[in-house]
């Protein structure tokens, strides 16, 4: 093989002609494995600074939800506090509207079956039903838009703020319908576009 600029004859490991010191073929290919070398390097590591938040298939979530009537929803925020303050946005998970939300969760089941008993009438246990039952409703809305929130804040380090508002749990009305379903959609699918590593 020959050098493309001065014609002089070349070794098959030249990466550089040793007359004119242009770059060859073997050289130029080189090169590119070196630079794609470097950059599945800077990917490593980038992969290895991002926060990790719990990957769940979207079929169990859904039987779990399911199976627990939607007493996952309450769990699922609390056993998420850690990991999405791990985010290191600017505002941090309201835990006591977790907290509120477990209790008015459980409000709703814990005084029907003891009407007549330690002088609970069956209009307060009712009452209370009727009360949690608003409670946990307003509370778990409250939840998934301060959680989309901090995903949103999150993915903006990734992309333009406006997609990131686009692209990340952008449905008001499944927020308030699915919440912690449509979020855990959602954060699986920013684990896929390597915004968050899935945590072990
Ligand atoms: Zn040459």
């Amino acid at each position: 093989m020959n050098c493309t600029n001065c014609g002089a004859p070349l070794k098959v490991d030249d990466e550089k002609c040793q007359y004119c010191g242009s770059i060859t073929p073997y050289g130029e290919q080189k090169l590119q494995e070196r630079r794609q070398h470097e950059r599945e390097e800077q990917q490593r590591q980038s992969a290895a600074n991002l926060p990790a938040m719990k990957y769940v298939s979207m079929t169990f979530a859904v039987c779990v939800y399911l199976i627990t009537f939607g007493y996952y929803a309450p769990y699922w925020y609390a056993t998420r506090i850690a990991q999405l303050n791990g985010l290191g946005t600017s505002k941090k998970f309201p835990a006591w509207a977790a907290g509120v939300f477990g209790l008015a969760c459980l409000g709703m089941f814990i005084l029907p079956g003891w009407e007549g008993y330690f002088g609970v009438t069956e209009e307060f246990s009712q009452e209370v039903v009727n009360y949690s039952l608003g409670i946990a409703f307003v509370v778990s809305v409250y939840l998934a838009f301060a959680v989309r929130g901090m995903l949103q804040e999150h993915a903006a380090k990734f992309m333009d703020r406006g997609a990131a508002v686009q692209t990340i749990a952008p449905s008001g009305v499944s927020l308030v319908l699915f919440g912690p379903l449509y979020l855990q959609a959602c954060i699986n699918r920013m684990i896929a576009m390597k915004m968050l590593a899935p945590k072990i």
